[in-house]
């Protein structure tokens, strides 16, 4: 009964290390339910997925690549982490579109009435 549980906390811890190194998907989660120690050893294997990584950054809105270096960074940096050089003022514009965008999420919340 114990093997069960060590399985079944495997197949579901699995595939959060395989979103965190960078791979999504349905086959991850089917490989990790299926065979899961081999799943682990083989995301353990394989470099990270620094695109995906990266797609993921820039789409939560919260990351922009730097005007300088080209590599991700904070949104709210006002030194690149990469090339040290400062972002802060070509930044700006983008943190106030954010800010913008969060706004008129927030607006539009409260317009979710109920039914008549
Ligand atoms: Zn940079």
């Amino acid at each position: 009964m114990n093997y069960l549980y060590i399985y079944v906390i495997g197949a579901l811890i699995c595939p959060v290390v395989a979103s965190q190194r960078g791979y999504y998907g349905i086959g991850w989660v089917i490989y990790s339910l299926l065979l899961w120690p081999l799943a682990l050893l083989h995301l353990l294997v394989l470099p990270k997925n620094r695109a995906a990584i990266e797609r993921r950054e820039l789409d939560s809105g919260e990351f922009v690549r730097c005007p300088h270096c080209a590599e991700v960074i904070k949104l709210g940096a006002k030194v690149c982490r990469l090339c040290g050089r400062e972002v802060a003022e070509e930044l700006a514009p983008a943190r106030a579109y954010r800010e913008f965008e969060r706004r008129v999420e927030e607006a539009q919340e409260p317009n979710i009435s109920p039914g008549p």
